[in-house]
């Protein structure tokens, strides 16, 4: 069938006139990916807010999931504690996942390479355009890599409580870090001795070796949650309108199934269908649910934020930490059951923490995936196991009193995240149908890329800014036929 939508003259965002089909743009899930997305629509010269409806629906409507009652629920007012929570209610539930639970690394040594050069300059216009620093803490930062022992925590001793049963340690059973596959082999690190900046690690007692992984002008770090809430709002202002508690259940096909045509969604219990040109689909982890021949899975992760004494350095540290004998046992990875006794452990065990320092006074530590917990309904479901963010405690506090008896402990939370891609394109041969989800441990550092590509898949048919490689679903187009 031929497309008949009429043609327009209009006025573009940037003041042009031009000749322009209408289209009705959805974009599913209201992370990082999908609020870049937004951003960047908006941004694109062919976007006229006259002629291209844009409409983010998000499934949650409420960002308190995977996050405990007693934890801090508005970052906002931690960079800037004189002023009331600049929380948009309207905007509850956007960022309720990964994005706003992730520790906002961004660097050029990040992958895919395809992307993160353009996603690493598109965060430093950002900020400059936006004021970023203070808005959503941008900055610059060094990344090192440590190799520590962790004292015991006061009231373990490694004799061994009595009365417990001891758990024995597997000392070369690591529980990984998520950005492990950047690290040295920890024997491999050479320079003993850290920055004398670094001065909130405990480098008498704890470190056995340090090694400078990268430096400002390569890395650098955002707090995700302010950034995923400033790039809804400022797609907002030009046109975007955003729906959360909107659950998206099918993307509807033309007749011939050669179209997108509309998708169903669930709001206030109410099935509601939105005419749809063009449908992204950014859902995350949750992405496989709508599109099942994508190849995403999901493994939940905990974290935690701590208020420390005084503002530290701005170092993002990628541990390996030795735990020994009489420290409190790390929780398995499998371990379904929540657990409220503390066992110690028999032996040592090496754990990674990774732990970054950030501009509003707090540091932000993440351990490692577990797979106990399936992916749930949304992201306002998500569990969180309190004693996987204790053990994460017990370890930074370990080689840091910052961290540990002279912090304050304001989130314990948990996340899904989304490992297989990531894949940015169109999928199969369904015209407007264009997937970006799958961004693993580096969906924060390439998520503006991920926008602007995907405007221009959206407007200009195709992307231009950076080639897909190894990001184009048609990769895997065998899959979808
Ligand atoms: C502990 C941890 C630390 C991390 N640290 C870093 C880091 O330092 N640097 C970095 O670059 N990356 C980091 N990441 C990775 C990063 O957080 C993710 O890659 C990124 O947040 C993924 O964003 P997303 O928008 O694709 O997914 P999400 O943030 O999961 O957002 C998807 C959204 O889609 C919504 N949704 C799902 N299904 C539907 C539906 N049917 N209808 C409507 N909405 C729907 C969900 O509710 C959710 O809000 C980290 C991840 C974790 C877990």
């Amino acid at each position: 069938m031929l497309n008949l939508a009429p043609l327009r003259l209009l006025t573009t965002s940037r003041g042009r006139k031009m000749t322009s089909t209408p289209k009705d743009i959805t974009i599913i899930g209201g992370g990082i990916i999908g609020c870049c997305t937004a951003y960047f629509l908006t941004r694109h010269p062919s976007y006229s807010p006259e002629t291209h409806r844009i409409t983010l629906l998000e499934a949650s409507s409420s960002s308190a999931g995977g996050r405990t009652s007693e934890s801090i629920q508005d970052p906002a007012t931690l960079a800037d504690p004189t002023t009331a929570s600049k929380k948009n209610p309207a905007h509850d539930g956007i960022a309720g996942g990964a994005s706003g639970k992730a520790g906002g690394l961004l660097a050029l040594w990040a992958f895919p390479s395809e992307i993160v050069p353009l996603s690493f300059r598109l965060h430093a216009e950002l900020a400059k355009e936006h004021g970023g620093d203070k808005r959503w803490g941008y900055r610059r930062c060094y990344a090192s890599q440590i190799d520590c022992r962790a004292r015991l925590p006061p009231g373990f001793d490694n004799s061994l409580a009595v009365g417990t049963e001891p758990v024995r340690g597997k000392p070369e059973q690591r529980s990984k870090g998520l950005h492990k596959d950047h690290k040295t082999d920890i024997k491999a690190l050479q320079k003993l001795g850290a920055p004398e900046d670094l001065d909130w690690l405990d480098t008498d007692d704890a470190l056995a070796a340090y090694e400078e992984m990268s430096t400002p002008d390569k890395t650098a770090q955002v707090h995700p949650e302010l950034f995923t809430r400033s790039m809804a709002q400022l797609a907002e202002e030009q046109g975007v309108k955003i729906v959360t508690g909107a659950r998206v259940t099918t993307i509807n096909k033309t007749a011939d199934g050669k179209s997108v045509e509309s998708v169903t969604f669930i709001k206030d219990d109410k099935e509601e269908i939105l005419p749809t040109t063009d449908c992204i689909v950014a859902a995350g982890p949750w992405t496989t649910r709508l599109l099942p021949d994508v190849p995403i899975t999901a493994a939940r992760a905990h974290s935690v934020v701590i208020k420390t004494p005084r503002p530290v350095s701005a170092y993002a540290l990628f541990t390996s930490i030795m735990l020994p004998t009489g420290f409190p046992t790390p929780t398995p990875q499998d371990a379904r059951r929540k657990s409220t006794t503390i066992r110690p452990l028999i032996g040592q065990q090496i754990v990674e923490p990774e732990i970054y320092a950030r501009p509003d006074g707090t540091a932000y530590a993440c351990g490692p995936t577990d797979n106990a917990i399936e992916l749930p309904l949304t992201s306002a479901d998500v569990e969180v196991d309190t004693a996987r963010c204790d053990d994460i405690i017990y370890q930074v506090s370990g080689i840091s009193d910052e961290l540990g008896k002279d912090g304050q402990v304001l989130a314990k939370q948990a996340c899904y995240l989304p490992q297989g891609g990531p894949w940015i394109g169109k999928v199969d041969d369904t015209e407007g149908l264009v997937v970006a989800a799958g961004h693993t441990c580096w969906g924060i550092q390439n998520a503006p890329a991920t926008g602007k590509l995907v405007s221009e898949i959206v407007f200009d048919g195709k992307a231009k800014s950076a080639k897909l490689g190894s990001c184009d679903p048609a990769r895997m187009g065998a899959l979808w036929r």
